[in-house]
């Protein structure tokens, strides 16, 4: 079997219906649904959407929580990172004394590689406390105005 249709794709079963525009939008939704993508948990490329959000593994029968038309979102991506940093940040601030001797380590491992890492990551870090600084008195100056009046 050749390539039957030209451009239309996925879309050829609405014929002529509901405009060109309408049927290429759907046209990249519709594709992107029906992607099967790889399970985090058995490393098969098995997960099938099931609904809205819910997405199945048909090799280890697990159900999981996805996007409404793609498994892995960038809203996801990017929140679960977010969440993954403070998580980091709140045990550094727990166990201070275990992440220093553990930075320790690394750096012996990594003064081979090089002190350009090193510098970017603190940067980084002096970046994120700066905005943590700047975030919280500004929150405190609200709650002050609003007891004000
Ligand atoms: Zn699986």
């Amino acid at each position: 079997m050749g390539i039957r249709t030209k451009k239309v794709g996925i879309t050829g079963k609405y014929a002529t219906r509901y405009g060109q525009k309408l049927r290429k939008q759907v046209k990249a939704i519709e594709i992107l649904q029906r992607v099967r993508s790889i399970c985090p948990f058995c490393g098969k490329k098995s997960i099938k959407r099931q609904a809205a959000g819910i997405w199945k593994c048909r090799g280890c029968r697990r159900a999981i929580a996805g996007g409404a038309w793609e498994f892995v979102t960038t809203a996801a991506t990017t929140a679960k990172t977010t969440i993954n940093r403070l998580k980091k940040n709140l045990e550094s601030r727990k166990k201070p004394e275990l992440e220093n001797e553990e930075e320790d380590e690394e750096e012996q491992k990594t003064q081979k590689k090089g002190q350009k890492e090193k510098g970017e990551k603190k940067d980084k870090k002096g970046k994120k406390d700066n905005k943590e600084n700047k975030e919280k008195p500004k929150k405190e100056g609200k709650a002050k105005a609003g007891k004000k009046k």
